[in-house]
């Protein structure tokens, strides 16, 4: 995967809702983050190979989160560690509800350039994931990863998605998969699945909360599968579980609506617990299929 390693400062704010967030009373947890190692991990657990190309700070945040991308077992050898800048922080108010709103420093973590990528960076691996990073080095990786053979997923996130269609075209014209949430989707797509097949896209993916999400085929079929029933207390990192478990199962050869039930019960374990790295493993969603048969 492609993109940011924070250092994710959660505070989870305590139900009182006639004393407000002005009150910032509740628990605070600190532990990594960043979308793309949130993926990373999120492969891991489900028992794929995974690596990380990224860069940090040389300070004591970023030996922290290295040191826990080991023992999760993600290859961290791609990471470049930069001398002089700050490891990437983010700062997340997680709701009662599990609602989460993110204030992000972007720090060291966006200073892979285009040169440092070349075609090892590839070898070995079948599929490359890009979320929000620099798009010179965005671009250049996908190009890179295709020229290579791997398939490409894009997850543009909140802010990349704001700056729209225009911005990404270079980036999703060498994409196979774009998965966005529901706001995300209104923003880059304006709701229109045809703009991204025109450039190019096989499989636009719209995660929707607590009602599932909705796959939309180059060919014109939908997929739809309802989310699960759970008691969510932190959506940190659940997209990107989702995604992590969605592509999964395709690069397995299951089917699209296997792909989408499996993503799901996967996203929605993970919000039942703290933090962006709590996503399950491969038994934990199989198990929890088994006794959800919808
Ligand atoms: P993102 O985290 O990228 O904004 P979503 O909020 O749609 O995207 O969450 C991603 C996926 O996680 C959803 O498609 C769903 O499968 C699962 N999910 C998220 N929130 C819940 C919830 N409250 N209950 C059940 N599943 C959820």
């Amino acid at each position: 995967a492609l993109g940011h390693l924070l250092m994710d400062i959660q505070l989870y704010l305590a139900d009182k809702p006639d004393v407000g967030e002005a009150a910032l009373v509740g628990e605070l947890r600190y532990g990594g983050g960043g979308s793309a190692s949130n993926f990373a991990v999120a492969a891991r657990r489900l028992g794929l190979a995974s690596a990380i190309i990224t860069s940090v700070g040389f300070d004591g945040f970023g030996r922290v989160l290295l040191e826990e991308l080991m023992r999760e077992g993600v290859d961290i050898s791609r990471v470049k560690i930069v001398i002089g800048q700050q490891t990437g922080t983010s700062f997340l108010l997680v709701y009662p509800s599990g609602d989460v709103k993110v204030f992000e420093y972007v720090g060291a973590s966006e200073a892979v350039e285009p040169k440092d990528l070349s075609d090892a960076a590839f070898k070995g691996f079948d599929h490359l994931h890009i979320t929000m990073y620099r798009l010179d080095t965005a671009v250049h990786a996908a190009r890179l990863a295709k020229k290579l053979g791997l398939s490409v997923s894009v997850d543009p996130g909140r802010i990349w998605s704001a700056r729209g269609l225009d911005y990404l075209r270079e980036l999703l014209a060498e994409a196979d998969y774009l998965l966005l949430n529901e706001s995300e989707f209104r923003a880059l797509l304006r709701g229109d699945v045809g703009e991204a097949f025109g450039l190019g896209i096989d499989m636009v993916i719209v995660k929707r909360g607590p009602q599932g999400a909705t796959a939309y085929l180059r060919s014109g079929e939908i997929f739809e599968a309802w989310g699960f029933k759970v008691e969510a207390v932190d959506t940190t990192g659940a997209g990107d579980a989702f995604d992590a478990a969605f592509l999964a199962a395709l690069l397995e050869g299951r089917g699209v609506d296997y792909a989408l039930r499996f993503a799901n019960a996967a996203g929605a374990l993970k919000t039942t617990r703290k933090g962006a790295r709590s996503s399950p493993t491969r038994e934990e969603v199989e198990k929890f299929l088994a006794t959800r048969n919808i």
